[in-house]
């Protein structure tokens, strides 16, 4: 992409309005805008990095087995006074009435809509295990929506559900789910701490937040320091292993960890002082299990190995991608910008014309441009004449990982400047050995 064809609306102002720094960050490097009280556009920019985690997101649902389907945004009342939800949502629901003056509403959730579908077409345990997820928006009237879309009223959220024939078997799919999100988080550059955490209106009794501890947090929360050094598990494991599951959920909640609600003082007590960790933290998932709290009132029943029906198992499972970017931002940035970590950065590689018009700077980056985007890299070219101060300024605040620097005098000698985002570090190098160099 051309920065002189690009839409990106840098602010030059600290806008006044934003209290944390993912928000200010966002709203100067034109990746947000605010329409209304909790209701953002993503800006070009923003809507890459959108799309870059949910692509994460999607392709560790898919490893576990989970299977990507859409829902609707807008849902009939009706499934919801089946679950007798409709009447206990309270507020946060969004109302809407069509012209026939038929209930609807805004999802905040879709555990009836799911309950429904699977009903519909699923009658034997023998189509069980079955784990269905999509990423779609929701909107929840929230009292007070605030810092940007760490929480806004509409957001974007995955949300999975998974379908078991057993409590056993249903476990076994909450474990999937949790290793799912350890690795998530982890490739985002994230340290998230699973803690037991309270339901809500969910419903269900065991349920954990993925938190990330970061001083802006909503949350207050305890845990055991252990977590701090504790690695997530690689591409290799076995999501058809039940047993090697249920160790890595093991190892994962063994260590003291709670959200505020859940907090247990004589079990905080036994930690040993300088062990532990009291701060605050963002909840960037939130996993239950809730067994048949759907699928009895709404008859979800399936065939069992021994002829019998009964009520499904399921549990649900979200992450909120929008949510998600600011907590990274509160977690990795510097007093210039934002510092992306790879797997979620919109583009890979700035590139920097100093002297746009200078027949052999131009030649050089043309000829980067064109190698790079045929290797696969998504390339920001600064194409445009302006001064060297606001290009380097520009690019520190949007953050991509790495830049390329070319210049007059480099240019004319072959070389150009290489700047990782994210400890400064600077080298020059031959034009001729820039793809190597990125690809090592
Ligand atoms: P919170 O306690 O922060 O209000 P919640 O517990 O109501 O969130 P869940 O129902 O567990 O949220 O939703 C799953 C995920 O969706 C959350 O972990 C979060 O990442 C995201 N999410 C929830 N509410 C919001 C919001 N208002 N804005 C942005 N993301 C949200
Ligand atoms: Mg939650």
């Amino acid at each position: 992409m051309r920065l002189s064809r690009y839409f990106l609306p840098i602010l030059k102002e600290t806008p006044k309005e934003a209290e944390i720094v993912s928000h200010r960050l966002m709203l100067r490097a034109g990746m947000i805008r605010q329409q209304a009280a909790g209701l953002y556009s993503w800006l070009p920019l923003g809507k890459r990095v959108l799309d870059k985690v949910s692509r994460v997101i999607r392709e560790e649902q898919d490893r576990s087995g989970a299977i990507e389907m859409l829902m609707p945004t807008i849902q009939s009342a009706d499934l919801w006074r089946e679950s007798g939800r409709y009447d206990d949502y309270g507020k946060e629901m969004l109302r809407i009435e069509d012209r026939h003056e038929r209930d609807l509403l805004f999802g905040p959730t879709n555990e009836e809509m799911i309950t429904d579908i699977f009903r519909s077409y699923v009658r034997s345990y023998k189509d069980l295990p079955l784990n269905l997820y999509h990423i779609q928006w929701k909107f929840r009237d929230e009292v007070r929506p605030r810092f940007g879309v760490m929480r806004s009223r509409e957001f974007l959220m995955k949300d999975a559900y998974s379908f078991d024939i057993d409590y056993e078997s249903s476990k076994t799919a909450y474990d999937r789910m949790f290793v799912a999100y350890l690795r998530t988080f982890e490739r985002m550059g994230l340290k998230a701490i699973p803690m037991r955490a309270d339901t809500g209106p969910i419903g269900g009794k065991l349920s954990h937040e993925f938190i990330i501890l970061a001083s802006t947090g909503e949350s207050e929360v305890f845990c055991h320091r252990d977590y701090l050094d504790m690695a997530a598990p690689g591409e290799g494991v076995d999501f058809t292993d039940a047993a090697a599951l249920a160790d890595i959920v093991n190892t994962w909640t063994t260590p003291y960890a709670a959200t505020e609600e859940m907090h247990d003082e004589a079990a905080w007590n036994a930690v040993p002082e300088g062990e532990r960790v009291a701060a605050r933290g963002i909840e960037v998932g939130h996993i239950f299990h809730f067994g048949t709290k759907y699928s009895e009132p709404m008859k979800a029943y399936v065939t069992g190995p021994d002829g019998k029906d009964v009520p499904v198992f399921m549990g649900s499972y979200g992450i909120g991608p929008s949510r998600l970017i600011a907590a990274i931002i509160e977690a990795s940035h510097d007093e210039n910008g934002i510092i992306w970590p790879k797997g979620v950065a919109p583009f890979d590689v700035g590139l920097i014309n100093m002297k746009p018009g200078d027949a052999e700077c131009d030649v050089v980056c043309e000829r980067l441009y064109a190698e790079l985007q045929a290797a696969g890299q998504d390339v920001l070219y600064d194409d445009q004449d302006t001064r060297a101060g606001a290009k380097f300024a520009t690019m520190d605040l949007i953050g991509l990982p790495v830049q390329i620097i070319v210049g007059p005098r480099g240019a004319k000698a072959g070389e150009v400047e290489l700047k990782l985002r994210a400890g400064g570090e600077r080298e020059t190098l031959p034009v001729g050995d820039v793809l190597r160099r990125l690809s090592a």
